[in-house]
């Protein structure tokens, strides 16, 4: 089987994430995208809600989509999440399947500031989705692709959809051009504690999940405990 692993904080998750999860299965034919939602991220300092509202958002956006899965291998656990010791545990998991870790333009070009960089790309092939204020372009400057200036620039200009490369190690990065959604977590956290409306940016039961338990705007300090089980 082919899955496909879609890391990040989901803080909270949102219509980019789950078109651009839907988008990658489609166009390079996953059988199944696992969405796994960080537990204390090492390079995220800002506020972030505790791992198991995280986890239960991400659980209700994909609970109607027989393609989409969870796992909480992250965010139950206290210690800081390593994408590369994911990956490992991944592998153990799905001995037989392929993992293409599906990663926005941003995430792929912050890789050398993650931990063992080198590492996590013998792990996994990658599938680069586009994100709107990033170009393809910008990867000309990855330390990690071969160049491809000429089918990045086409890829940006619109020309085709998808463009497939190798890595030296073997493992393939594929390139493709997802539907244009402005949206992050950033400016729905923004928009929240402005008391500014958030619909359409992500589904309804995501939204009225944080307004039940006050994510974001007017958070408790109970919100704050760390909670060892991430299920809901
Ligand atoms: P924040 O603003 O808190 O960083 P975010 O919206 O960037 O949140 P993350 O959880 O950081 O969401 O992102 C997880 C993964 O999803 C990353 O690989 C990121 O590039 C990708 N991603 C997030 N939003 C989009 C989007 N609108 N289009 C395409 N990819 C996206
Ligand atoms: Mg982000």
């Amino acid at each position: 089987m082919k899955l496909g692993i879609l890391g990040g904080t989901f803080n909270p998750i949102h219509f980019g994430h789950l078109r651009a999860a839907d988008e990658a299965r489609e166009l390079a034919g996953l059988d199944t995208v696992i969405f796994i939602p960080s537990g204390k991220p090492p390079l995220k300092a800002e506020d972030i809600a505790p791992a198991h509202h995280r986890y239960a958002m991400v659980k209700i956006a994909i609970k109607k989509s027989p393609h989409f899965d969870l796992l909480d291998l992250e965010c139950r656990s206290r210690q800081k999440s390593y994408t590369v010791e994911t990956l490992e545990r991944l592998h153990d998991l799905y001995p037989n399947d392929s993992l293409h870790f599906i990663v926005g333009i941003d995430a792929f070009l912050d890789i050398p500031n993650w931990y063992r960089p080198e590492r996590l790309l013998d792990l996994t092939n990658f599938l680069i989705v586009s994100r709107p204020g990033y170009r393809f372009g910008d990867l000309s400057s990855s330390p990690y692709l071969p160049a491809g200036k000429e089918f990045h620039r086409k890829l940006d200009a619109g020309a085709i959809s998808s463009y497939l490369t190798t890595l030296t190690n073997g493992n393939t990065v594929m390139l493709l051009n997802v539907s244009p959604l402005n949206i992050s977590a950033t400016d729905i956290r923004t928009r929240i504690a402005q008391g500014k409306s958030v619909k359409y940016l992500l589904p309804a039961d995501v939204e009225s999940y944080i307004i039940s338990h006050k994510l974001y705007a007017f958070r408790k300090p109970q919100d704050r405990a760390v909670k060892r089980e991430c299920r809901s």
